[in-house]
């Protein structure tokens, strides 16, 4: 069994549309590799920063992501076998080549799942004004003066009324 502890630059596509580590930001990472009968077993947690922007207000949302995972990497010949004998839960088993695994495919399933789905800035965003595009949780008594189109069209029919009368 060997425990490793790295640092590496976070690969291409690590979030979705709304929030997601940068490529090349730093992970940190913590493995521990058991050497199992059908190949090697990698656990541990992953370690990175998910910037985003909120979906109501478009500020800059940070998220801390420390996520764990665990994935089975099978010897070469292993995954051979159970191909041939078309057992289809082992179609997507991951093979070791040589003495390296590729964590990439594996970070990615656990840090996009765990990233949230829409980033707020804080749970009660207000949003945006929708007259003036104003960000309202920086000014919270926002309001605008405009008289309501509906309530327009029925003071333009009073005039009307006042005009035939006079
Ligand atoms: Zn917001
Ligand atoms: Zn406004």
């Amino acid at each position: 069994m060997r425990t490793v502890q790295r640092l590496v630059g976070a690969p291409d596509g690590l979030g979705t549309a709304v929030i997601g580590i940068p490529t090349g930001a730093e992970l940190e990472l913590d493995v521990r590799l058991e050497a199992v009968t059908e190949g090697v077993l990698a656990t541990g947690t992953v370690r990175g920063r998910a910037v985003g922007e909120c979906v109501r207000c478009l500020e800059e949302v940070v998220d801390e992501v420390d996520v764990p995972f665990q994935e089975l990497f099978v010897y070469p010949e292993r995954a051979k076998v159970a191909a041939e004998d078309g057992d289809e839960d082992d179609e997507d088993l991951r093979e070791l080549d040589g003495d390296l695994i590729d964590l990439e495919p594996v970070l990615r399933d656990s840090v996009v799942p765990a990233l949230p789905f829409q980033p707020l800035c804080r749970a009660d965003c207000p949003g945006l004004c929708s007259q003036c595009g104003a960000r309202l949780a920086d000014d919270p008594g926002h309001a605008h003066d405009l008289l309501d189109p509906r309530w327009a069209a029925l003071t333009a029919l009073a005039d009307d009324d006042e005009t035939k009368e006079g």
